[in-house]
């Protein structure tokens, strides 16, 4: 374990020099206090979780004070935001501060979050208010747990610094965590702005730090395109299987890891609705819960963009045609898993699929309808959850293919149990919950924040005294507009 100010770092993307990134200073923000810090988090720099409670910690995560070694750095990059190009984004109100070598050997990126003005600000303030940072945090940290490849959440802290939004807010900061912050929009920016050398320069570095096996390839640029691909096929499979909607899947906000990134206006469904639209900004639903598939594959098409200075395009084309292929079998694998089924059978994406469509005329809870299915038999389970459908005749039939399904299954009830536990949460990060506990905060009433956090870090687990997070959201909570503004 150590303690705050032994982190060592190792800041290789700095060391790529000015075209990549600017060095700026963090602006503190006023009287900061810690709201929340993740210990698990903390464990991936071998912090002892003991360490958020020292003045210090919350003075390094304001800004108010930095590690010798650190190197703080605003990014330079573009992007395609809702289809069109932007040629310059960039950290507007994030600085990466260094990476961070623990004791496994491994990089880990500091980004402050909220950390003042920089030269990608353009008509922005630097800031980020409470709300969206602790929103950024439970997120970040629940993904995780739920198994979903994630940046990661350090801390939260809070200030009395005023910050203007709809109305008046407060400035906070967020400490993201994650092997690496370039996003295809770091490639895009090299390949429109036509500077070959530097793009060559970030693909070697993103080569050499992220992906030292591509290098052992024949073609280690189309290695890489490949592997992209193949993560990103992972990833969205997970988001659909586990009802994860991002909301601004613009090509600035994917990372090239293959890792959720960037948590703006997301939400988990409460009631499954594939046309799901949690962008209260998004008019035209580009980012509906069930375009993130052929979204994800157009960032990628993007990204291959891009990488045409390396890789001949037929090579490109024939890689971004694994992705769909791909993401049906890990999507129809986590599924399968969800329903409890251990083997593969010729008719299961048909039964997921009437399954969804079945939810779709409903009022059924998604995240509830899996853990109870796994909870009783399959008889008294379906017997109970039948009645959220709306056409039951076309549900029960439903309902005997499943129990026929299962039958094949000779494991019994109690493994059938333990094995659905293991894959369909209990508690899930529900816009009002996250609501409930923002409002809290904004108050200086950071316990509910805290208590969420770890509810929400063992979501498979029963966890005695907490059922009210696992209730359905009321009325008041069901249609939460949350916009880009944060
Ligand atoms: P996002 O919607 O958070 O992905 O941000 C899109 C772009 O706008 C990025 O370049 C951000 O750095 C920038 N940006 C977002 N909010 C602010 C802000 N309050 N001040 C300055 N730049 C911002
Ligand atoms: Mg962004």
């Amino acid at each position: 374990m150590k303690s705050l100010t032994d982190l060592t770092f190792d800041n290789r993307f700095a060391r790529l020099g000015d075209a990549f990134s600017t060095e700026v200073l963090p602006e503190p923000i006023a009287e900061p206090r810690l709201v929340v810090a993740s210990p698990a988090a903390m464990a991936l720099l071998d912090l002892d979780p003991a360490e958020a409670e020292c003045e210090e910690f919350a003075q390094l995560f304001a800004g108010h004070k930095l590690w010798h070694e650190a190197e703080p750095r605003a990014m330079v990059y573009s992007g395609h935001q809702f289809g069109v190009y932007n040629p310059r984004l960039g950290d507007g109100r994030g600085l990466l501060l260094g990476e961070v070598v623990n004791a496994a050997g491994e990089h880990w990126d500091l980004h402050l979050k909220g950390a003042g003005q920089t030269p990608y600000s353009r008509m922005g303030d630097g800031r980020a208010v409470l709300r969206s940072s602790i929103r950024e945090f439970l997120a970040s940290e629940h993904l995780h747990a739920l198994g979903i490849p994630t940046s990661r959440a350090l801390c939260v802290t809070a200030s009395n610094t005023p910050v203007w939004r709809e109305k008046k807010e407060s400035a906070a900061m967020l400490l993201r965590l994650a092997r690496s912050h370039v996003r295809f929009g770091h490639f895009e920016y090299f390949y429109y702005t036509r500077q070959p050398e530097q793009l060559k320069q970030l693909g070697e570095h993103v080569l050499h730090c992220h992906f030292p096996d591509c290098l052992e390839q024949e073609q280690p640029y189309l290695a890489l395109f490949r592997e992209v691909v193949e993560r990103n096929a992972a990833l969205i499979a997970h988001w659909q299987a586990y009802g994860f909607c991002h909301g601004v899947m613009n090509s600035d906000n994917m990372s090239i890891l293959g890792i959720t990134f960037d948590y703006g206006p997301y939400a988990f469904l409460d009631d499954f609705d594939a046309n799901h639209i949690c962008n209260h900004s998004d008019d035209s639903g580009r980012y509906s819960f069930s375009n993130q598939v052929p979204i994800a594959q157009w960032n990628l098409a993007a990204l291959g963009q891009a990488l045409t200075a390396f890789v001949e395009i037929e090579a490109l084309r024939e890689a971004l045609g694994l992705f769909l292929p791909l993401y049906q079998a890990h999507y129809l694998d986590l599924m399968r898993r969800r329903l409890g089924l251990t083997d593969a059978a010729e008719g299961d994406e048909a039964l997921i699929q009437r399954l969804l469509q079945l939810m779709q005329g409903g009022a059924v809870d998604y995240t509830n309808f899996f853990r109870a299915l796994g909870d009783s038999a399959p008889e008294q389970a379906l017997a109970r959850l039948r009645e959220d459908f709306v056409d039951l005749a076309g549900f029960d039939a439903w309902a005997a293919d499943y129990q026929a399904r299962c039958a094949a299954d000779d494991g019994g009830q109690k493994a059938r149990r333990a094995r659905m536990r293991g894959v369909n949460p209990k508690y899930i990060l529900r816009n009002y919950l996250a609501q409930q506990v923002i409002e809290a905060a904004e108050q200086g009433d950071y316990g509910p924040v805290r208590e969420l956090h770890a509810v929400l870090s063992r979501p498979f687990d029963e966890q005695p005294g907490m059922e009210r997070y696992a209730e359905r959201p009321p009325e008041w909570g069901k249609h939460l507009a949350i916009s880009c503004s944060s």
